[in-house]
């Protein structure tokens, strides 16, 4: 067999068209430009290049951003202080906190800080809390867990009565994304670390989600064959023979999942592209339900 790939480039293309589409909508019926509040602490490299792609992304679908920069040494006072400030902001409908934050800060305390209605990564603790609730919905489903979700229901996958398996339990992905599948009444087991027989464990799933960080650790063999591949990782890992003296891997060893799932995510091009969409979609999202609010 040769799996299905599903192509996260494209798809996010297409979220990216809805996108602008509505916005122009919203401006229309005399809707506010969305807004779109960035905030860096400190000067992680890494931090300002995604920032640069978001805010690219974002004005090309007509969205405005406002860029901040705080000083690396700011305190969680001055922090938390200017994220609530920025909740005030009538021009700012959604609010984003490059994680990670320098050592020292803490960072759940400075996302609970952020209005739920502004809370465009969907990490407040309320947002996340409605998406582990039965029977609620959160404002913001974070975004790279909402992209799998996009990803796997474009790609046709059957979500009801299947038996999903993710690797990872991290806050922004691994948990998400399992509340998200349960949500889509799938039947999750959740792996992390210390989780033993992860391979037969994933062997039985007919949707895989890998959200580890270990570069190709989900071989062929693990994959039930037919099975939905979701590759979240994104591994930098040597390479002399490339320019740059690396290349990105994910976290499934692409070359031999290709012989055994239905479908499958490439590494790049896959998850990645999906996570900015997600972004701007829930920054309309916003300023559609400040509107809304405004004319109700
Ligand atoms: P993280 O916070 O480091 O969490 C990794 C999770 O994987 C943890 O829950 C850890 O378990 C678990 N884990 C580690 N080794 C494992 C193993 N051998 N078997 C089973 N579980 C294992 O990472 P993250 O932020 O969720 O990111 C995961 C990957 O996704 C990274 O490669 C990251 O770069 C990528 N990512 C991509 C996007 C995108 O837009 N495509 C967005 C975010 C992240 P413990 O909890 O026990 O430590």
């Amino acid at each position: 067999m040769t799996a299905r790939i599903i192509d996260g480039k494209a798809i996010a293309a297409e979220i990216r068209a809805e996108v602008a589409a509505g916005v122009k909508a919203l401006i229309g019926r005399g809707g506010p430009v969305p807004g779109l509040a960035t905030v860096l602490v400190g000067d992680n490299p890494a931090s300002a290049t995604y920032l640069r792609a978001k805010r690219t992304a974002a004005a090309e679908v007509g969205i405005v951003t406002f860029d901040h920069q705080l000083a690396g040494g700011s305190t969680q006072r001055e922090v938390e202080a200017f994220v609530a400030e920025l909740g005030e902001d009538r021009r700012v409908h959604g609010i984003l906190v490059q994680l990670p934050m320098p050592t020292g800060l803490d960072e759940q305390s400075v996302l609970a800080r952020i209005r739920i209605e502004k809370d465009v990564d969907g990490f407040h603790p309320m947002n996340l809390g409605r998406l582990a609730k039965k029977g609620s919905d959160p404002l913001f489903v974070p975004c790279t867990p909402a992209g799998c979700l996009i990803l796997l229901k474009r790609s046709g996958a059957r979500l009801e009565g299947s038996r999903a398996v993710v690797l990872g339990r991290s806050n922004i992905v691994g948990m998400p994304v399992a509340l998200l599948l349960i949500k889509h009444d799938a039947t999750v087991t959740v792996c992390h670390s210390l989780t033993p027989s992860v391979r037969e464990i994933c062997h039985e799933a007919d949707v895989l989600i890998a959200a580890v960080g270990q570069p190709e650790l989900v071989r062929g063999d693990w994959i039930k064959p037919g099975a939905t591949v979701i590759d979240v990782g994104i591994n930098q890992v040597e390479d002399p023979s490339t320019k740059r003296g690396f290349r990105i891997v994910g976290d499934v060893a692409f070359q031999e999942a290709i012989d055994v799932a239905g479908a499958i995510t490439p590494v790049p091009g896959g998850v990645g592209p999906m996570t900015v969409a997600g972004l701007l979609q829930n920054t309309l999202r916003a300023a559609e339900i400040a509107h809304d609010r405004s004319t109700a």
